[in-house]
């Protein structure tokens, strides 16, 4: 389990104005579970990602993980930015590869691990080809096999498929639901799509422009590979553009 307690982030503007990023966040994400941020542009998702990453020495409250401070010494926390972070000088599989041979795991079980990943996420046969000469949504499943290769205590993801044409996103969080039934990695996921966060967030939190948390609903929807075009869809998602909307007003 995550627990976020009163995590604030300022950035020193200009160095003058200082500004609230992320004002006394409270947050908890049970273990085997997708926990979705939803919210506006600009309203702190991509900080509350760093920050839970450890990336923020700034940041000030706790972030715990099974009651202990989250240490990325102990913990595997996977991370996937919005641009996927591959390294263009290496391959997909030596991208994917690489967690396992920072931290001097078994190569050979990771190898094969990873062809197993590959297979799974429909990009068998690219192991040996640059980021440069994937699609958008190849490098997506690349991404996504390194984070789940290193089967991390807790898998933070920024936007993952906000760069995506709008079929593809939909099939990559088809590919992602699939792969995160067989493993149940606590996640947390960011996102300004309404539908994403139905379709992927048991709960789903909603962030309000000035880094505060709004409300948090509980979503007995997600995670159901059927649920989208049903009327119960349509209705969680309209129901959280209304609270948007009445956040904004
Ligand atoms: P989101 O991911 O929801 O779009 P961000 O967390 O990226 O929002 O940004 C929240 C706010 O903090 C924005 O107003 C942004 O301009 C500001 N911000 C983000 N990073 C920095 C930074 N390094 N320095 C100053 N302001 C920043």
């Amino acid at each position: 389990m995550i627990e976020i307690k009163d995590l604030s982030v300022t950035y020193d503007r200009d160095g003058k104005t200082p500004y609230e990023a992320l004002d006394h966040v409270r947050l908890t994400v049970p273990k085997g579970t997708v926990c979705a941020v939803l919210g506006p542009s600009g309203c702190g998702k991509s900080t509350l990602i760093k920050a839970v990453a450890g990336l923020l020495p700034a940041a000030t409250g706790t972030v715990t993980m099974d009651g202990a401070p989250i240490n990325p010494r102990q913990s595997t926390i996977g991370f996937m930015p919005q641009n996927y972070g591959l390294l263009p000088w290496r391959t997909a599989l030596e991208n994917v590869l690489l967690g396992p041979a920072i931290r001097k795991q078994d190569v050979a079980a990771a190898k094969q691990r990873a062809t197993e990943l590959f297979a799974a996420l429909g990009i068998a046969g690219l192991e040996a080809r640059y980021p440069k000469g994937l699609s958008g949504g190849q490098q997506q499943r690349v991404a996504l096999a390194r984070a789940f290769l290193l089967q991390p205590d807790v898998l933070l993801m920024d936007e993952p498929f906000s760069a995506l044409d709008a079929i593809t996103r939909e099939e990559m969080q088809d590919v992602f639901l699939g792969l995160w039934q067989r493993e149940r990695v606590t996640t947390l996921l960011v996102t300004h799509y309404v539908e994403e966060a139905v379709y992927l967030g048991q709960e789903i939190v909603l962030m309000r422009t000035g880094g505060r948390i709004a409300a948090c609903l509980e979503n007995p929807l997600a995670g159901q590979a059927g649920a989208r075009g049903t009327a119960p869809f349509f209705e969680m998602a309209r129901d959280l553009r209304e609270k948007i909307r009445e956040m904004k007003a």
